[in-house]
């Protein structure tokens, strides 16, 4: 989303922008079912939102490829960014490379990965139509995936480390009222059950729950080692930048959920990629 967005602002301002994107277009709020807290669109998914991006950037003029940036690099003319597709390059550079799913770290979760565990609920949903699942997490994410799921599966288990939950309240009421929602606090998943697939869940309050899948809802990390030459990272990864989105590397900005801050929300991350594209395009036009 962030860096669709910013090619909105620095297409508009006159300047030619390739987007790079790792995996789906849109980044990871093509995964949210629903977004309901985004200004001026009351409920939409986040599907949806991507393809409307893409469309906008696109139309305007907007380049997308794909490629899992490796590295980049400063050269004598601007930057390079090393994919294992190959090279591209740039006068300046806003790097907007979201954060990944937190694993819970429980023996056999990538083994079993792909096999009843998961970490997207709009992606593989689907495959457990009348069927019993779990969600493990207290956020939106998990919360948002609850209600999801309860519309598709015969029976959806919560199950959160602690009885209070950091999700929205109005989320929270949402499942609280859900049928098919069972929640389960405290507690937390000692191990996964099965052979060659899913089978069921020990959880620490001792309870074995049969299962046909689990969905891990625990949080986002970031993974901005390719960028590390260019710029600070914080202890936890984040790329240390302010609210300017300028990073120690002069043509070089960030924007969005991969840069420290406090609040990580679509409208926090639409503010950065504003901020972010002008820098840029301010930077560029002391050149031409
Ligand atoms: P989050 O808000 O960081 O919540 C992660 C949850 O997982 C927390 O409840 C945490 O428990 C739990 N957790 C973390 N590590 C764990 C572990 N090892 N084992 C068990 N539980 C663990 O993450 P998120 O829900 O993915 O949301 C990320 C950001 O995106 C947030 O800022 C959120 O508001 C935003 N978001 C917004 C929307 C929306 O606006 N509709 C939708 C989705 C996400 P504790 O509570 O005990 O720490």
């Amino acid at each position: 989303m962030a860096g669709l967005t910013s090619a909105i602002y620095a297409v508009r301002a006159g300047r030619s922008v390739l987007v790079l994107e790792r995996e789906g277009i849109g980044g990871q709020i093509a995964t949210s079912p629903k977004v309901e807290n985004y200004p001026a669109a009351a409920s939409i998914s986040g599907a949806e939102l991507s393809d409307r991006l893409f469309e906008q950037a696109t139309s305007l003029g907007a380049e997308l490829d794909f490629g899992d940036v490796t590295s980049v690099e400063k050269t004598e003319t601007g930057f390079v960014a090393h994919t294992e597709d190959g090279d591209f390059e740039a006068r300046s550079v806003i790097i907007a490379s979201g954060v990944h799913h937190r694993k819970l770290g429980t023996p056999r979760e990538e083994e079993l990965f792909g096999r009843g565990v998961s970490y997207c609920a709009v992606c593989d949903g689907a495959f457990y139509k009348g069927k019993r699942v779990a969600v493990v997490g207290g956020g939106n994410t998990a919360l948002s995936a609850a209600v999801f799921l309860a519309g598709i599966c015969a029976e959806v288990t919560l199950i959160h480390r602690r009885d209070e939950f950091r999700a929205e309240r109005y989320l929270v009421e949402q499942v609280k009222k859900l049928e098919n929602v069972r929640i389960v606090t405290p507690a937390t998943v000692e191990e996964l059950l099965g052979e060659d697939k899913l089978s069921g869940l020990r959880l620490s309050n001792g309870e074995e729950l049969a299962l046909d899948g689990l969905f891990v809802c625990i949080g986002k990390v970031p993974d901005n080692a390719a960028f590390s030459a260019l710029v600070d990272l914080t202890e936890d990864g984040f790329i240390d930048a302010g609210e300017d989105c300028h990073t120690r590397t002069e043509g070089v900005f960030v924007a969005g959920d991969c840069r420290k801050k406090e609040v990580r929300q679509l409208t926090t991350a639409a503010a950065d990629v504003c901020v972010a594209a002008l820098g840029a395009c301010d930077y560029l036009n002391r050149f031409s």
